[in-house]
């Protein structure tokens, strides 16, 4: 990471149609490893950044994002030309916007801070870092 953190980050889908712009400060960024973040990106774990929604601007294929309601109060918004996972909120924090980092074209405001649902993670996932791995019902609890 450079020493000096950046103000905005763009970021974009796999074939470059979806753009968008995130202004810093992130809220926060970390590993996800619910099934539902494996299944929608086809990886062990899913690295999200959460911002609020009022410093994202979609510059470019917002005509292209389709929703899908991944559960009763999350949604998940894809690129359907080619199928980048992008966008996910949630109807309990409608005001934020998680991301996942590998969209961005390069470093946010901070690294990753911790594993979430952990004790949901694929059998075959090692983790070799020293980060907290949180889980439980809420994703967010201490684990052993
Ligand atoms: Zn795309
Ligand atoms: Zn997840």
């Amino acid at each position: 990471m450079s020493t000096t953190s950046p103000r905005e980050v763009r970021g974009g889908c796999l074939c470059g149609v979806v753009r968008f712009l995130v202004t810093m400060p992130t809220l926060f960024c970390g590993h996800c490893h619910c099934s539902m973040c494996r299944r929608n990106h086809g990886a062990a774990f899913v690295t999200w950044l959460a911002v609020p929604s009022s410093q994202v601007s979609v510059e470019s294929g917002s005509d292209v994002l389709t929703r899908y309601q991944s559960s009763e109060h999350g949604s998940r918004s894809f690129c359907s030309r080619c199928g980048s996972s992008l966008f996910c909120v949630s109807s309990l924090y409608p005001e934020i916007i998680d991301i996942p980092l590998a969209n961005m074209d390069g470093p946010i405001d901070r690294l990753p801070a911790s594993h979430l649902y952990f004790d949901d993670r694929a059998s075959w996932t090692i983790v070799g870092d020293d980060l907290p791995c949180l889980g439980g019902p809420s994703g967010l609890e201490p684990t052993k």
